[in-house]
Formats: C-alpha cells, sequence, structure tokens
C-alpha cells in the first residue's frame, strides 16, 4: 500500500517535472525571498537546511521496440507454425521478468522502467524510505538501453525503513535519473548542500515463473486481455541480407567485389528489440 502511494506520487512529481523544468530556473528565481522581511533571511542563515527535494526530469517512456509481432494461441505446435511450446515458455519467461506485482484486478502490471536486480550500501537517509546508495546494476532493457552501474552512486524508493551502512539486494525499477537537492550527512562532503543527478530505483516484486502461473497467463489471453512482451531478436542484417557482405560491380571483371558489411560487422546478424503481442 504504502509502495503504491510512493510509487504514485513518484510518478506524478515525473510529469510535473516533466512540463516544469524548462522554467525552473525562473521558479527558483520567483521563490527566492527578495520581499522577505530581514529579520525572517537572518534565522534561515543560521538554521542547517535539512529539506530534501527529488526532482525527476527525465520522462520514463522507454524506446519502443523496434518492431512487433504477434503469438497465436490458437496454432499453438501446429505444423508449418512458429508458435510452438518451447517459444511460448521463453516469451512468458520475458513476460514475468517485465511484469510487476501490485495491487490491481490482474495482480500485476506491466514495470514503466527496466527492472534489474540492484547491490547497494545505503551512504544516506533521504526520509520516506528513500535513501542515497552506493550501487551495482546490470544493463537492462532492449539493447541496454539503461547502461550498467558499477560502484555508482543512486537513489532508492525502498520498501521497509533502513539505515545508514544497511546493505542489500534488491529488484529494482528503474524511474530515471533525477535531480536530488540535498545537505550530505557523508565524509567528506558532510553539511554541503548539493544538487546531484543520479539514476533512481523503485524496489519491486516480479510476477513469479511457474506452471500455474503460465497457465493463467494463457487463459487471460484467452478471454482478451492485452499482453505483450519484449525480447532482444536476432535477424538477419538488412543491408547484406544476412550474407556479411555486399556486391560491388567491378568494370571489366566478371566476379562482384565484396565489400564487408559495416552494419553488422560481417556477422550478417542484428540484434532488434521485438515486442510479442499475444493473441487467442
Ligand atoms: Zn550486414
Amino acid at each position: 500500500m504504502i509502495k503504491r502511494l510512493l510509487l504514485v506520487l513518484l510518478a506524478s512529481a515525473v510529469s510535473a517535472a516533466a512540463q516544469s523544468t524548462p522554467a525552473g530556473t525562473k521558479a527558483a528565481d520567483a521563490t527566492a525571498p527578495t520581499t522577505a522581511p530581514a529579520s525572517k533571511v537572518k534565522a534561515s542563515e543560521d538554521e542547517v537546511d535539512n529539506s530534501v527535494v527529488i526532482t525527476p526530469f527525465r520522462s520514463l517512456t522507454p524506446p519502443e521496440a523496434k518492431t512487433s509481432r504477434t503469438f497465436q494461441l490458437s496454432k499453438l505446435n501446429k505444423p508449418g507454425f512458429t508458435e510452438t511450446t518451447k517459444e511460448l515458455q521463453r516469451l512468458y519467461s520475458a513476460f514475468a521478468a517485465q511484469r510487476i506485482v501490485d495491487g490491481s484486478p490482474a495482480g500485476s502490471s506491466k514495470a514503466i522502467g527496466y527492472l534489474t536486480p540492484v547491490n547497494y550500501a545505503i551512504v544516506q537517509d533521504l526520509g520516506d524510505n528513500r535513501f542515497l546508495a552506493k550501487a551495482a546494476w546490470p544493463a537492462s532493457g532492449p539493447n541496454e538501453a539503461l547502461a550498467a552501474g558499477v560502484d555508482t552512486m543512486a537513489i532508492l524508493l525502498l520498501e521497509k525503513p533502513a539505515k545508514v551502512g544497511d546493505t542489500g539486494k534488491i529488484t529494482g525499477m528503474h524511474v530515471g535519473t533525477v535531480a536530488l537537492l540535498f545537505t550530505a550527512t557523508y565524509p567528506p562532503l558532510s553539511g554541503k548542500r548539493l544538487t546531484i543527478r543520479r539514476d533512481a530505483f523503485v524496489e519491486c516484486v516480479t510476477l513469479e515463473e511457474s506452471a500455474a502461473g503460465l497457465r493463467k497467463f494463457v487463459e487471460a489471453i484467452n478471454a482478451g486481455a492485452e499482453m505483450s512482451a519484449t525480447t532482444n531478436e536476432q535477424v538477419p542484417c538488412k543491408k547484406c541480407g544476412g550474407l556479411g557482405f555486399t556486391r560491388e560491380a567491378q568494370k571489366g571483371q566478371l566476379l562482384d567485389k565484396r565489400v564487408p558489411c559495416a552494419e553488422c560487422a560481417s556477422t550478417g546478424k542484428a540484434i532488434v528489440s521485438v515486442e510479442t503481442k499475444f493473441v487467442p
């Protein structure tokens, strides 16, 4: 419940920030205490400003899959079709890994950001279960759209309270690169008021992959639910038609010159992100 609320808060902050970012500096000017009484200004100088402002500034829309195709359940294991049980299993695994468990009627929703395991060590508590942490995560998303992090400062929204020094591993949903305005409490920056831009992750639980889950998945599609999975697929290179080279006619010679294909580094193969939509 708390997680959902925070997620909604974070998501609404994102859309608000997306609209207000270009005018951000203007807004800051407008709130500067130019007309505030002198005594008030003096008081705020003496106090340590420990407020935390997290401003997401990048839209969460992940890059769309390059191509899409359908997987028709009624063709399953019929001769001449690519819809096999093995392929269904593989796509269902991808589907499960791209869904987060929540309170929606279906029990889960499509993740709005890339999911990746995140190892962390908490550096500073930012309040409301938000933390600044030293983190590491592998690359994720089609063609590694989310780059890997190695010993990287990141902002985490955890399910449970934690304290500085705690370490752990979560499934994190990437929710963009956000700007964090805060007063550091860790050396050597203790007491410094800083703005940093870091990747942010929300802790979540992915759909568990099971035979029962697969049955439910198939039932839902047959009942008309719209489901899709995005995977990286190897396809023949378009430029060279999968040959790894292109031909160039040579004047006065019978044989064409073979030019290595730069597009696919002569492998003849390309990796593209494909969205597979499931239909009954
Ligand atoms: Zn090629």
